[in-house]
């Protein structure tokens, strides 16, 4: 730890917090993040050349390990033309005709530079299509740092306590009504109240920014209803869970087809895209067809489309997403059994690729209320006892962990090794 420390505090001196995004502060668990040099497979390695098994996988891009070579290949090859043009290529046409073969109700789609982009567009776009204001949102759910999103957040607005941020005016903010996720009772209340009023539902199809929780039973099937009975937009953001919870994304898995769908991390393959899409009579609103203005200098980048490419071909491959989701059961599993075996109380979430553990008596966390309930101390202490065993988890007990098809059936008993020993110490 001793150069990540060094680093840190060269950092702290010339960035906020020595960090390009909050997170990565290590602000959820305390100590000095490490700083990452390389990264191959299942392992990043730090700054000291200490390696670990990583859990966070950039936070989620990473789905077939660090460094593919199809997709450094693509990069270095698509580099050999130039880096952008700011004018429309070929790439940006096969990769939204790939990202529709995968994801079918993303009948029209357009591509943005990050996850915050697709839902900000997505939104400004329902509230044009629909000429209503206000939105909603669950408590909880992290759709990226714009505005009208950042009120009740998850993921890093979560662990530091801002989940209204300073900055936002009043007059944003009352526009976004939010309610408990997985409770479609206080859904179905609002929209009795003012659901005329409200342009969309936003909703992660699998809550990923309050550790990992699975829709209960009819939720997601309730909110299609709700929208369809109100006219009013239904948004899935799978920026983290698109291609991760199954190939086709989460209404994949749990077969719902929202109207629009927000992507982002996993379709860039590292690089930095997102992209938003849906009914062809929505996104038609958008300018140049429509009046709903919306654009980017650096969308549909063709590095960016060249990795998002490989990525996606690739991943469509063979059964990559059965493999995923066996590996992520055999995780989730060990580490019950070896919490258990230590007489520590752990409740595990997963879905595809995605799992969250929980320190609590309680057998199934469904809500927010009962996630921000558990222990976060002992979390914090677990945490840094599996860095120390060289095992990278996400870092923060508001964060789902992700897998890669580069975690292999060692690693994976490497993994459960280490949280053996761990769940013996804490
Ligand atoms: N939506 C969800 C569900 C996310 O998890 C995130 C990022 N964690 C975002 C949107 C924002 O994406 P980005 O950080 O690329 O702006």
């Amino acid at each position: 730890m001793q150069k990540s420390q060094q680093l840190f505090e060269n950092a702290k001196n010339i960035i906020p917090g020595g960090v390009n995004s909050p997170v990565r502060a290590f602000n959820g668990v305390g100590g000095t993040p490490c700083f990452i040099k390389r990264a191959e497979g299942a392992y990043i390695y730090d700054a000291d050349d200490k390696a670990y098994i990583d859990y966070v996988g950039s936070w989620g891009p990473m789905i077939l390990g660090h460094n593919h070579p199809a997709i450094r290949e693509a990069v270095i090859e698509t580099a050999q033309n130039g880096l952008s043009f700011g004018a429309p290529t070929e790439l940006e046409i096969t990769m939204a005709e790939k990202v529709r073969e995968l994801v079918p109700s993303m009948e029209s789609l357009r591509m943005v530079s990050s996850g915050t982009e697709a839902t900000m567009s997505a939104i400004r776009l329902a509230r044009g299509y629909t000429g209503r204001d206000k939105i909603l949102k669950f408590e909880g759910c992290y759709h990226g740092h714009a505005d009208s999103l950042l009120v009740k957040a998850g993921s890093g607005a979560l662990t530091m306590g801002v989940p209204n941020s300073p900055g936002i005016p009043e007059d944003f903010a009352k526009h976004t009504l939010t309610v408990s996720y997985n409770k479609l009772d206080e859904v179905k209340a609002m929209f009795e109240a003012v659901g005329q009023e409200i342009a969309c539902i936003i909703v992660e199809p699998v809550a990923g920014n309050m550790n990992c929780i699975p829709p209960v039973e009819g939720f997601l099937e309730g909110l299609r209803e709700i929208c369809d009975q109100y006219s009013s937009v239904l948004i899935f953001d799978e920026v983290m869970t698109g291609f991760r919870v199954a190939l086709g994304g989460a209404q994949a898995f749990y077969n719902i087809t929202p109207d629009l769908t927000t992507l982002g991390k996993v379709i860039g393959g590292g690089m930095p895209v997102g992209a938003f899409g849906g009914k062809k009579a929505i996104m038609d609103y958008i300018a140049p067809v429509g009046p709903v203005y919306q654009a980017g200098t650096l969308s549909g980048n063709p590095i960016a489309m060249a990795a998002g490419l490989a990525s996606l071909n690739e991943l469509s491959q063979g059964d990559k997403h059965q493999q995923l989701a066996d590996a992520t059961e055999k995780l989730a599993m060990g580490f019950k059994a070896a919490a258990e075996r230590n007489g520590v109380s752990l409740s595990i979430n997963y879905a595809g690729a995605m799992f969250g553990f929980f320190f609590t008596d309680e057998e199934q966390i469904t809500t927010y209320e009962q996630a921000t309930a558990c222990d976060g101390e002992k979390f914090k202490r677990f945490f840094h006892l599996m860095l120390e065993q060289g095992v990278y988890l996400a870092p923060s007990a508001f964060e789902a962990s992700f897998l890669s098809t580069a975690h292999s059936e060692e690693i994976l008993d490497k993994t459960l090794a280490a949280a053996d020993k761990c769940f013996a110490q804490l």
